[in-house]
């Protein structure tokens, strides 16, 4: 017999352990699985910043401890938006953190309330009874195992290690792989400068002509010296790029520092979903969270705080369904509900931003920042997803401003309505699962493209 736990939960991301720990607290008996090394759980490639909203409501709900001491490679209170043109500063409280010491952390709370881990268990299956997932198989030194709990959580990043193995239709709006065009193929180094960078206390995205639009580089600071910078665009532009990304990169970033200001600490790539999130996120016996969930926001990047709110809200639901004995898609419904409802409108919104930020590319977005035809309030509220509230005044000041790029601003017009449009429709997510078929198919028609 294999063992059985009330909670599988596949793999010890920010998503996994959020998981695992929210289960845990409820008193619920929880595996987690990953394919790495213990010792080396929770490293993994990514900008490192972190918004602070998520971990302060984290430390509300749950009492888990805000990322301090070596967690913390600098704290941030600003974002700026950069072409050669000009650039604007928005305010952005968060942290860059490592991801290593502060997702070890995490993994060690888990295992104070409980939490069995088993380490370098690459997931490799599904066990599906009766319509309902009840485990997973695993390798472990060389052998096939498996392993069984009341629900599954698909934790393990993009690629979906249980997603992708449920049989084709098992839930509407779950799908199992993700095409090219929603997929952002990524590279980044942590550098050491050998001076003081200019960028403390900040998050920097320049959008450089060089990169595929709408590629931007960023730099965000490791502390006065370190530097995370990379680029990304969509696997799908891949094939017409010319060159590879890494040397476009370097090409990037050889603009403002040379080779002898710096020394690579550690490099790497990693894929990042580019869509609004799964419209089911459950299944019979589970639920997907973080990025096998599509939780990242598409602008942005922004996938670390709504991996760990995902995971909050997955552990509430399913140790709810756990005592009611109700792990039906249908059963763990308020999940699709919470998740929705914190990041469906708003994730949808940054889509459509995305789609029309590469439409107008680079030069379109160099006029925007140089002729400030957005105030720094308002693209506040489109990188926090709010409607922009625009008199007739100001909307004359801006034609005027942005003379003659008047398709510009149309173009603007048109996606605001779009914008305004898709957040109404995220806000109707369905209470009952029926009505699902139908406000995919509205929700579609708004966007002009089938997700
Ligand atoms: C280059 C890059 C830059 C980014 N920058 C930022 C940023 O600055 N800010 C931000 O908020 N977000 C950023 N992101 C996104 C962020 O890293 C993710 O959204 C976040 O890590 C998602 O957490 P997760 O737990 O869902 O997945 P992950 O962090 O990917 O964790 C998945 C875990 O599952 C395990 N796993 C995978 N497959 C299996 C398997 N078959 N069996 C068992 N275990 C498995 C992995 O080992 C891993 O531990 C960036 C991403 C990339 C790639």
């Amino acid at each position: 017999m294999s063992e059985q736990y009330d909670a599988i939960v596949v793999g010890g991301g920010p998503a996994g352990v959020l998981s695992a720990y929210t289960l845990a607290t409820y008193g619920h008996s929880v595996a987690l699985l990953d394919k790495k090394r213990h010792d080396q759980i929770g490293n993994k490639t990514c900008g490192d910043a972190l918004d602070t909203s998520s971990v302060t409501m984290l430390h509300q709900a749950l009492g888990l401890e805000l990322p301090e001491g070596e967690e913390v490679s600098d704290v941030l209170d600003t974002m700026t938006i950069a072409t050669e043109e000009g650039k604007l500063s928005l305010e952005a409280p968060g942290y860059t953190v490592d991801r290593h010491i502060y997702g070890q952390r995490l993994l060690r709370e888990c295992e104070n309330l409980g939490v069995k881990v088993i380490d370098s268990a690459p997931v490799r299956g599904v066990i599906i009874e009766e319509g309902f997932v009840r485990g997973v198989t695993y390798k472990k030194e060389g052998k096939d195992e498996d392993i069984r709990g009341k629900i599954v959580i698909d934790c393990s990043g993009t690629w979906g290690a249980v997603r992708r193995n449920l049989p084709d239709g098992f839930s509407e709006g779950l799908h199992k792989e993700l095409p090219d065009n929603h997929i952002a193929a990524s590279y980044r180094e942590i550098i050491e400068l050998n001076k003081e960078h200019e960028f403390l206390h900040e998050i920097y995205l320049y959008y450089d002509k060089e990169i595929p639009s709408p590629g931007y580089i960023w730099y965000f600071t490791k502390g006065s010296k370190r530097l995370n910078v990379g680029t990304g665009w969509l696997k799908s532009d891949t094939s017409v790029i010319k060159g590879s990304m890494k040397k476009i990169f370097k090409n990037a970033l050889h603009k403002v520092y040379s080779p002898d200001e710096y020394k690579v600490l550690v490099s790497g790539g990693g894929q990042i979903p580019i869509r609004p999130p799964f419209d089911c996120l459950t299944f019979n016996g589970g639920m997907v969270v973080g990025d096998a969930g599509c939780l990242v926001d598409p602008t942005t990047a922004e996938g670390h705080g709504p991996a760990l709110m995902g995971g909050y809200y997955a552990g509430l639901v399913a140790s709810e369904a756990l005592e009611t004995g109700d792990v039906s898609r249908e059963g763990l419904w308020g999940y699709n509900r919470l998740v929705i409802g914190h990041f469906g409108a708003r994730h949808a919104m940054s889509y459509i931003f995305l789609k029309y930020l590469r439409k107008i590319g680079q030069k379109g977005i160099g006029t925007v920042i140089k002729r400030r035809f957005f105030s720094e309030e308002e693209l506040t509220s489109i990188f926090l997803g709010k409607e922009l509230e625009l008199g007739v005044g100001a909307v004359i000041k801006k034609l005027l401003r942005i003379f003659p790029h008047w398709g510009i601003a149309l173009t603007f017009k048109k996606m605001k309505e779009e914008v305004i449009q898709i957040r109404d429709h995220y806000m109707k997510y369905p209470h009952d699962p029926l009505e699902l078929p139908k406000w995919r198919k509205e929700r579609d028609q708004l966007l002009g493209e089938k997700l």
